[in-house]
């Protein structure tokens, strides 16, 4: 068979990969002691990214998929054994998800204008190194999800991962370089630091050659990067309300909001965190979830007791983030029934349990007069995030007004939230939903820049 130069090209690429320096100070690959050592790493690996075909960028893709599956039960174990959030099962699906749906390099695509006046493409191109900042509750899914479309636009990633969950972090971060390097690409597509600090998060954000960060989490972390003076992709917080209508399959959907909201805990920022429901059929919800969906309903006193317990001293306690609902009943004295799963009780939509995005297994159920009473609620409970909301209804009408008022970067109807991220439902799957700043389900493409490339006159062969 005749040696093709980009076979050639193929082979140089796979002897300079090999030749790097490969196993950081952790016997980690792509774990380095200091920040600044970490971006050069991973500047020095996206130079052969760079050159190589989006074949071979594929083919890493590929391998990191395989991986991910392999190591799925690995990395459930290890995020809730360090985080104590989240549940085995619930993460191992989330890793399957992530490498069976997450987009790669078929994301990169080229718009063309041919006519009278020549050819005119759009590509798009790398931006580099992205520096990259990755929540506590879903640590290696979005390390994974963010590294296959970082990589498939042609870029390397330097990670400043959640301290809380920094040991599942580098068991992602290892297992994507081995992933590159059996598939001979180079070591280094994505690197971190030992302990990441807010220091070297600064480090990273302040570095002359990390043209843009993705950063998931809360409000600090996306107004901070918003802040740093470099195109950044904020996926912040939530607050999913579900809605309830009187045109509603309700046995449905009491049956759907409680698994999504339930699922690996509630830890997802897309998860339903509150329920609006219009006056008619809140009887009947509150019995399907109580009778049929192993809800507990909360008295007065028990909310008291919870309120007090999860927003002590009126913060957010992180020892019952990610909490199963037995758990958290049984820090206010309550010993509940083994099936029970999920937390429910009526309230006003003020309601500190409601109004908060608690990551917990707790439903609050506003009542309210009509839909657009509904609609006016959920719209206030959603803190102007844009983030996500669910609606359960069979109105199209009331569908589209809601989807409208709320303005959310995810709408599901009629099923449970975790449909939006392809599970259940259509779509590719993400874990960095880019809320604030608008991207909205970020995939490999986010990643990149657009190009115009003008060829004048020439080349429309029309
Ligand atoms: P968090 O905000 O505590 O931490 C997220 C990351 O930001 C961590 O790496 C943390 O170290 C870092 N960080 C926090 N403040 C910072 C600052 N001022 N400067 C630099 N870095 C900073 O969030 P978490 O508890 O890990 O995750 C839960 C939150 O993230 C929830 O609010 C959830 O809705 C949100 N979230 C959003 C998405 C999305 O796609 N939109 C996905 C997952 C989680």
């Amino acid at each position: 068979m005749p040696i093709s130069e980009s076979m050639v090209q193929d082979i140089v690429q796979e002897v300079m990969a090999k030749m790097q320096i490969a196993d950081a100070p952790s016997g980690k690959h792509g774990v380095f002691k200091e920040m600044n050592d970490a971006i050069e790493a991973a500047k020095k690996a996206q130079k052969i990214v760079r050159a190589m075909s989006m074949d071979q960028r594929e083919k890493i893709i590929t391998c990191i998929r395989r991986k991910t599956k392999e190591n799925a039960e690995i990395l459930a174990r290890m995020g809730v054994d360090e985080t104590g959030m989240g549940n085995v099962g619930d993460k191992i699906l989330k890793h399957h998800l992530v490498a069976d749906k997450t987009p790669g390099t078929e994301d990169i695509t080229t718009t063309a204008w041919s006519g009278d006046r020549g050819l005119t493409l759009i590509e798009m191109g790398p931006f580099g190194v992205i520096g990259a900042i990755t929540p506590c509750t879903n640590p290696s899914e979005t390390i994974l999800c963010n590294t296959m479309g970082m990589l498939a636009g042609g870029n390397t990633v330097v990670f400043n991962p959640h301290p809380a969950a920094i040991k599942t972090s580098i068991y992602a971060i290892n297992l994507l370089n081995e992933a590159s390097l059996e598939a001979g690409g180079p070591d280094n597509i994505a690197v971190t630091v030992e302990k990441p600090t807010l220091e070297t998060s600064g480090i990273m954000m302040k570095h002359k050659d990390i043209p843009l960060i993705a950063a998931t989490g809360g409000p600090g972390v996306v107004t901070a990067v918003l802040s740093s003076g470099k195109r950044g992709i904020g996926a912040g917080a939530g607050n999913p309300p579900a809605l309830v209508d009187e045109t509603a399959d309700v046995r449905k959907a009491a049956q759907d909001i409680v698994n999504g909201c339930t699922f690996d805990n509630n830890l997802p920022c897309i998860a339903e965190k509150g329920i609006v429901a219009v006056s008619s059929i809140v009887d009947e919800l509150m019995h399907y979830l109580v009778t049929e969906n192993d809800c507990y309903l909360a008295s007065k006193e028990e909310q008291d007791k919870l309120t007090e317990v999860v927003l002590a001293g009126g913060k957010l306690n992180r020892k019952c983030v990610g909490r199963d609902a037995r758990t958290l009943l049984s820090m206010i004295g309550v010993n509940a029934p083994a099936n029970i799963r999920c937390i429910v009780f009526e309230g006003p939509k003020e309601h500190p349990l409601i109004t908060t995005e608690l990551m917990m297994p707790i439903l609050g159920v506003v009542r309210a007069k009509d839909f657009d009473d509904a609609v006016e609620q959920a719209v206030w409970l959603e803190h102007g995030n844009r983030h996500s909301a669910h609606i359960h209804s069979k109105n199209i009408d009331n569908i589209t007004k809601y989807a409208k008022a709320i303005d959310t970067a995810i709408l599901v109807k009629n099923a449970p939230s975790y449909a939006a991220l392809g599970f259940g439902g259509e779509g590719y799957c993400t874990f960095t939903i880019a809320s604030r700043t608008g991207e909205g389900l970020t995939s490999a493409s986010t990643f990149t820049k657009r190009r115009r490339c003008v060829m004048a006159d020439s080349l429309c062969i029309r």
